[in-house]
């Protein structure tokens, strides 16, 4: 649904995207992460035709920004950092105005109002002016303007920014629940927030793409091994702590196994894979045929701020490298291989 190419973008001093590449399909959401100044807001621009690129091409739906950028402002809704809104408008007289700048039939607008100020729950605010209003709901109303016209691409620029707790845990489950129905990127410097929302994320820093993978691939590729939680019980009352753990470290590919809590009845554990393996049907199976019960098998990830500083540090350690070319060693190449 996005093609990004060799995407380059410059300004007159600085290079804020630097031949990077992505593609995102149909009904992902994805989560596009970097530090500020990393380049995601440039990127953003690109790709929504606000800015055109220095070289390099982005796709959406199979239009070029540059060659047939109506056809892709059709397919877009673009939330940026700080929503293009009126204050001195009325939400529903706002969200009316956009619908017909953006093509809306006349008189699909009201009805199309009410869906997605419903869908944004800002139904109560609708006769409210946009300035009066609190910044959690300002931002449900740059999402409804997103979405006004039913687009196949959201892109989302720090959605949660400036919110607060409550106002954020609502802000994601609304993101999550407007994916499938639509492709969403969402930009972010919130580790937590990808983890939460998104299915793959692309990392970029400095311009330069850094990895672009699911949570759960990098995490595993970056660590090699997989961890993975594991809770068992006994429905008869009979459980030996010592004999579970004993019978997890029999699961071929398991390196370690650590007892991490025990109840009544019921234990849990931290097993650790080795190098490259993938543990999770066998521990399952081997907890069931000894009869036991299988609360919970759940894979545990690194953060994904680990993963970020673990590839921001090979970056740089890159570039180190770089400035002694007779240096360049194996750990150079790991670097490299991960990008
Ligand atoms: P992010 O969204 O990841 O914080 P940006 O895309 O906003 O990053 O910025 C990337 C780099 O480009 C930064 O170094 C920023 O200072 C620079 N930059 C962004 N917009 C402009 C502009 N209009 N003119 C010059 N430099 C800019």
């Amino acid at each position: 649904m996005i093609k990004v190419e060799g995407l380059t973008k410059r300004y007159a001093r600085t290079v804020a995207v630097d031949n990077i590449s992505f593609e995102v399909e149909k009904g992902q959401i994805v989560g596009f992460l970097g530090p500020n100044g990393a380049g995601k807001t440039t990127t953003m621009r690109v790709i929504t035709c606000f800015l055109p690129p220095t070289a390099g091409t982005a796709r959406v739906a199979g239009f070029d920004v540059l060659e047939q950028p109506l056809e892709v402002k059709k397919r877009i809704g673009y939330l940026p950092e700080s929503p293009p809104l009126y204050p001195d408008m009325e939400v529903s007289e706002y969200l009316t105005f956009v619908g017909k700048l953006k093509g809306l039939a006349n008189a699909d607008v009201p009805k199309r109002v009410n869906e997605v100020c419903e869908r944004c729950a800002i139904t109560d605010v609708k006769l409210r002016l946009i300035g009066k209003l609190s910044k959690g709901y300002r931002q449900r109303v740059g999402l409804a303007q997103a979405i006004l016209h039913n687009p196949d691409v959201l892109i989302l620029d720090e959605p949660t920014s400036g919110l607060d707790p409550k106002q954020i845990i609502e802000t994601r489950e609304l993101i999550r629940s407007l994916a499938g129905d639509h492709t969403i990127i969402l930009s972010t410097h919130i580790l937590s927030e990808v983890e939460h929302s998104c299915e793959r994320v692309i990392i970029i820093n400095q311009g330069k793409l850094v990895a672009q993978d699911t949570v759960t691939n990098l995490t595993n590729r970056l660590r090699g091994s997989e961890s993975v939680a594991v809770e068992v019980a006994a429905a008869n009352g009979n459980l030996n702590p010592g004999e579970v753990r004993q019978r997890l470290e029999q699961v071929a590919g398991v390196s370690r196994v650590v007892l991490k809590d025990t109840k009544a009845n019921q234990c849990a554990f931290e097993v650790e894979s080795m190098q490259g393996r993938s543990i999770r049907p066998e521990v399952a199976r081997a907890v069931v045929t000894a009869g036991w019960d299988l609360n919970e098998l759940r894979p545990i990830g690194f953060s994904l701020e680990d993963i970020f500083l673990q590839l921001t540090a090979s970056e740089k350690a890159e570039k180190k490298s770089e400035e002694k070319p007779e240096e360049k060693q194996p750990e150079e190449k790991k670097a490299e291989a991960k990008v």
